[in-house]
């Protein structure tokens, strides 16, 4: 593989920005990461198309990253292309009655935009970090909703095959994971919302923001639940019980706030949070006999966390 060679023909080809060696920290709401080979924008779906071959031919393995809130990077980097769309997946508008919107828009502005033009179905959404893209491969959500329940179709660019059009009903929408995840890139999607009621959406906004304030660590560096729930518990409740809160490794701690979110309290590294992750997933199984399977996506080298 030669990541010189793609960079410099990717450099005379593309309209967005390839950078090298570029710092994950930068782009991670974990403020941790090491270099990533590659950091490309892609700000056109030309872009897009010229890239992937590009990327293919030289043999540098690539993933998309949204807003890097769900993951956790190796302090080694990546040793890859870490690929972000820019301008032109930025877009939202009206459209035969559905909310199009672009993979990379943020999901707080998709939100605010739904609850300006009178449309509910988004509520649930205010909050949670990252852009719509990130939301779709994640199926995000919360007790209220997910995005998958919103979704009519998604326009992805699968290698291979090129612009896809999958609809949301044939989309297996798990619990925190989607079937679109792993086939491609989403590119937009039209989501269908319903006229609501301006002061009835605007007050569930607020009771989740509230809700969302007194029960996670907001303003600390972190990328949310590490551990999804298992069936009919609570990871954070497991963690709680196997006396686990506020444990500290380094520069990372198992939030006193919420016990499933392990926060960056300055200068953490990937391997401070794995460290807590093997004590927390250890500590556990010997307590409840849970198997604790992370949330969080993983890039660079790890040892199994
Ligand atoms: C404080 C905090 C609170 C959070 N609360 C919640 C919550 O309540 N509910 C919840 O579900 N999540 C929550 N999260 C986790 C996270 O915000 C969501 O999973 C979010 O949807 C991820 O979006 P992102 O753009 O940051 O994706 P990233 O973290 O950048 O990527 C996540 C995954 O999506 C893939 N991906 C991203 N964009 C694309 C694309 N265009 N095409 C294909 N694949 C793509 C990535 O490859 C990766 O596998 C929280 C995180 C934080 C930091």
């Amino acid at each position: 593989m030669s990541v010189l060679d793609a960079r410099q023909r990717l450099v005379s080809s593309i309209t967005g920005e390839v950078r090298p060696s570029e710092p994950m920290a930068r782009h991670t709401t974990y403020r941790i990461g090491g270099p990533a080979a590659l950091f490309i924008v892609l700000e056109t779906l030309h872009d897009l198309t010229t890239a992937l071959p590009i990327l293919e031919e030289e043999g540098v393995p690539w993933t998309v990253v949204g807003k890097g809130s769900d993951f956790l990077v190796a302090d080694e980097g990546y040793d890859g292309a870490v690929l972000v769309l820019g301008r032109e997946f930025k877009r939202h508008v009206v459209e035969d009655g559905f909310l199009r919107a672009g993979a990379a828009l943020v999901l707080a502005h998709l939100v605010q935009d739904a609850f300006s033009r009178g449309f509910s179905g988004l509520e649930w959404a205010v909050g949670i970090p990252g852009t719509l893209g990130g939301a779709l491969a994640m199926n995000a959500g919360t007790r209220e909703g997910c995005i998958g329940q919103v979704v009519d179709t998604v326009t992805m660019y699968v290698p291979g095959q090129g612009l896809t059009l999958v609809h949301g009903r044939d989309v297996a929408w798990d619990y925190r994971r989607s079937g679109l995840a792993g086939r491609g890139i989403i590119l937009e999607a039209a989501l269908n919302v319903s006229e609501g009621e301006p002061v009835r959406i605007r007050a569930q906004m607020e009771r989740s923001l509230k809700d969302r304030k007194t029960t996670q660590p907001i303003g600390q560096p972190s990328a949310g639940s590490v551990f999804v729930n298992p069936p009919g518990d609570s990871a954070g409740r497991l963690i709680e019980a196997a006396g686990l809160k506020g444990t500290r490794m380094g520069g990372a701690r198992v939030s006193p706030v919420h016990a499933n979110f392990i926060v960056n309290e300055g200068g953490a590294t990937a391997r401070d949070v794995v460290g807590l992750i093997r004590i927390v997933k250890d500590a556990v199984r010997d307590r409840s006999g849970v198997e604790l399977q992370p949330e969080i996506r993983f890039l660079g080298h790890f040892e199994e966390a």
